[in-house]
This record gives structure tokens, C-alpha cells and sequence, in this order.
């Protein structure tokens, strides 16, 4: 792969110490990071095979997008004027055209999403569905890095139950590609209302002898703990924590209502995270707001993510890093209760760590996998400050991101994708979604 310097940037290293360079290098070979640090340390051009000059930019870590569902882009803008974090909305906008979907409308869908965030900035997500297999196939295709969650569905039905966790068990045998880019987990649908206990936990059995975390939803709104009331007394996160669930690795989304009690499982808990999706939260017009001042106050690690962009509508972790901002000063009650570097570390280095992969990705350090992105900042909405992080979070856009590296794989060049054009991506894309809608539109005529 050859060896690659990137100069004279503002470099955002996102280490331990936050160590940022206002004129700063970062160089990798081979896929992984080797040297980073200010100008005056630079190494010399000569040494190196590609040079890139990079005054203007920022140059940071690939952005980590902690919770979406790739394929459900296929649903934007059909759901406006319902909660998707509510049953009967997402029942109503979702699921009924969702029973439509096939094998085949995954593939398209997902390699536009995935175009979507890469060119946005995102080297790294986190996704849940069914279709596991399909999704893995078109993110193995587009190159990105992704936790993908095997959707356990059970309905009821114990024997389901079974034959959903073989299949699923399979799908981790199968599915870990060879690069390490794609990263099988579970995802248990719903916790109670789907899952029964049995299941939960030879869930977390098979996910923890495999060295896999699981991918849920909890505490969307009032109804999903009002199960786990009736039948334990307690919310969802205190009885599963009393079953044994959180003995795995346990990567939770939304959480827009957590108890004093629910905060104190999380930190705990040897292994467990949260995605804080703000705007999707914003969207679906529940009241709760992730208690995220008061998580990081225990100690809990709280990633990013969007949710699917029917509920966003869009994959801009940029945009999402300000909203979340935003919505932390309004809960709160005070000027940013976190501050924009601490925003910039929940996209990168929080959401390698809610994934695992904080060994691997997240920061630029040496030895880490090279997963960086470069935003030009030279254009009209930015100006001279201090404040680098700010200027990202609260002035900053996806859409000036210019270069994308994953492993060392240039991905995106002057906002261009590499492996396949996006005009072909988003022609594709725009034959399954008539194809998809078309058919929800039949269904509908015959019920
Ligand atoms: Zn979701």
C-alpha cells in the first residue's frame, strides 16, 4: 500500500492528552499510523511515497457513527409527523412497509447510506437490522468499517427463538472479513417485549465466547419500560441487569429516560455504552433527552450516532456533534455543559470504545489503523480561532470533508468516491426505491 504523508494541517489527534497541532503532520504505511506530531518534528517528503499538503484542512480521526440502520434509507421522508420512538409510530411508517421489503433492496440501500457517510466523514459505524448478511456484503463493497447487529427476532416463538441464535451464531462465524473491516455482533430486537429471558442470555453466552458485544434499544419513551414494571418492578436496564444481560458487552440506544438506578447499571456494568442519537431524539418529540451530563459524571462511555435517517434525515456526524451540544446547554440549563472538545472525542474516540475498537481506531496514534479524514475548512463559513474543536462543531459541515482514509484505503479523494462512482450508487438506488415503494403500494391495494 505504500507509505503516505498528510502536511502542514491542523491535526486534532484525539490521544489522551487531546494533543492538537495548529500546523501539524500525521504519516501511515501499510494501513496502520506511524508517526504524528507537530511541523517542527516532520519528517522529510523524500521518505515517503505520496505527499499530501494540507493547509486549510483539518486532519483528525475517521468519525464513528454509534447507531443507524443502513437500509432504512429507503424510508426517508416517509415517516414526517410521527415518532418513530413511539409503537404505534414507527408501526404505522415503518413496519407496515417494511413487510415488503426483499433480500435484493438491501444492497442498493446500504451502499448509498454507506456513500453517504463516508463522504460526510464517517470511517466507522454501527448498525442493526435484519438482512444482516446483505448489509455486511454491501459494506464490505463500499470498504467502511462496521459493527453490523444480527436483528434476533423471536415473535413468541421459542422454537423461532432457537433457530434465529443458530442463524445468528453464523453469521459471526461467517461474517468477520478478513480486512476486520466488518464486525459481526447480535442485536436482540426488543429486550422483554421480543426476547425471552432464556434467550437473552444464551445471547450474551454465545456473543461473550465469540468476543462480541450486543446492539439494542433502551428506554425510547415510557412503553418500554412499562413491561418490565409490571413484571419485575423495575425498569428495563435494572431487571436485565439482574438476569445476568449486562455480564456481556452491551451497547444501548437512545436511552432517553434513565432513572438515577438505570445510570448507576450502566456504570457498573464491565462493559457498557451508549449511543446518544440527538437529533433523531429532537425528532421523535419525546420528552426525555439522554441524561448525558450525568452518564459521563458516572463514568459511562456515550458515543454518537444518528439512527436511521428516516428519523434524522441525514448521516452528518458533524451536524450531529452540535445538536448534541445544543441540546446539552437546553437540558442543562447552562453554556455547554460539555465542551466541543469533548463532543469531538465523543465521535471518534467514546464510539470506538462503545464498539470495542478503541485499540484500533478513534485517534491517531501510532500503531492505530489509519482510518483519517481531511475537511477543508479554507471555504466561506469558516475564519481564524483559537478554538479549533468549536469551529468543527458548531461552524463545521460534512459536506467539506475532502479526503477519507480506512485502513490506510483512500476512500474519498477531493470529495469523489474511489471504488465506485456515486452518480452509478445513487442510480441503483433510485430503481430499488420505485422498485420498493411500488410494492408497498400493491400490498396496500390487496389488504
Ligand atoms: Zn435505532
Amino acid at each position: 500500500m505504500g507509505s503516505t504523508l498528510l502536511r502542514n494541517a491542523w491535526v486534532l489527534t484525539v490521544d489522551s492528552g487531546n494533543a492538537v497541532y495548529p500546523a501539524g503532520w500525521v504519516a501511515f504505511a501499510d494501513g496502520r499510523i506511524t508517526g504524528v506530531g507537530p511541523m517542527e518534528t516532520c519528517p522529510a517528503a523524500t521518505d515517503f511515497d505520496e505527499v499530501k499538503e494540507l493547509s486549510g484542512h483539518v486532519v483528525m480521526p475517521g468519525l464513528v457513527n454509534a447507531h443507524t440502520h443502513s437500509a432504512m434509507v429507503l424510508f426517508r421522508g416517509r415517516s414526517e409527523g410521527q415518532s418513530l420512538l413511539t409503537m404505534e409510530g414507527w408501526y404505522n411508517s415503518i413496519r407496515e412497509p417494511e413487510l415488503s421489503l426483499v433480500a435484493s433492496d438491501i444492497g442498493p440501500a446500504v451502499a448509498l447510506s454507506c456513500a453517504e457517510m463516508v463522504l460526510t466523514g464517517t470511517t466507522t459505524f454501527c448498525d442493526q437490522y435484519f438482512f444482516a448478511e446483505e448489509i455486511a456484503e454491501a459494506v464490505k463493497q463500499a470498504g467502511l468499517r462496521a459493527v453490523i447487529a444480527y436483528g434476533i427476532v423471536q415473535l413468541g416463538d421459542k422454537a423461532r427463538g432457537e433457530e434465529e441464535l443458530a442463524l445468528a451464531t453464523n453469521f459471526l462465524r461467517q461474517q468477520r472479513s478478513a480486512d476486520g473491516r466488518v464486525i459481526p455482533w447480535f442485536g436482540p430486537h426488543a429486550p422483554y417485549v421480543d426476547n425471552t429471558e432464556d434467550l437473552l442470555l444464551a445471547e450474551v453466552a454465545v456473543a461473550n465466547e465469540y468476543g462480541v458485544g450486543l446492539h439494542l434499544h433502551m428506554a425510547c419513551g415510557p412503553e418500554d419500560n412499562e413491561e418490565t414494571e409490571r413484571r419485575y418492578g423495575t425498569t428495563a436496564a435494572v431487571a436485565l441487569e439482574k438476569l445476568g444481560f449486562f455480564n456481556g458487552r452491551i451497547h444501548a440506544a437512545h436511552c432517553l429516560d434513565l432513572s438515577p438506578e438505570d445510570i448507576a447499571v450502566f456504570a457498573r456494568a464491565p462493559h457498557a455504552s451508549i449511543s446518544h442519537n440527538a437529533t433523531a431524539g429532537l425528532r421523535s418529540g419525546r420528552e426525555g433527552i439522554c441524561p448525558v451530563v450525568d452518564l459521563k459524571v458516572a463514568g459511562v462511555t456515550v458515543a454518537l450516532g444518528t439512527d436511521n435517517v428516516a428519523a434524522n434525515n441525514g448521516y452528518d456526524m458533524i451536524n450531529e456533534m452540535r445538536v448534541a451540544g445544543l441540546v446539552a446547554s437546553h437540558r442543562e440549563g447552562r453554556a455547554q455543559p460539555i465542551s466541543s472538545a469533548e463532543l469531538v472525542r465523543m465521535a471518534t474516540i467514546e464510539g470506538a470504545k462503545a464498539l470495542g475498537l478503541e485499540n484500533e481506531i478513534g485517534s491517531l496514534e501510532i500503531g492505530k489503523s489509519a482510518d483519517i479524514i481531511a475537511i477543508d475548512i479554507s471555504g466561506a463559513g469558516y475564519s481564524e480561532t483559537p478554538d479549533i474543536e468549536t469551529l468543527l462543531v458548531y461552524s463545521g459541515s460534512g459536506r467539506d470533508v475532502r479526503h477519507v482514509f480506512v485502513a490506510g484505503e483512500q476512500l474519498v479523494a477531493d470529495r469523489q468516491l474511489l471504488r465506485r462512482p456515486f452518480s452509478e450508487i445513487r442510480a441503483e438506488y433510485s430503481n430499488t426505491y420505485k422498485d420498493f415503494w411500488a410494492r408497498v403500494e400493491a400490498a396496500r391495494k390487496v389488504a
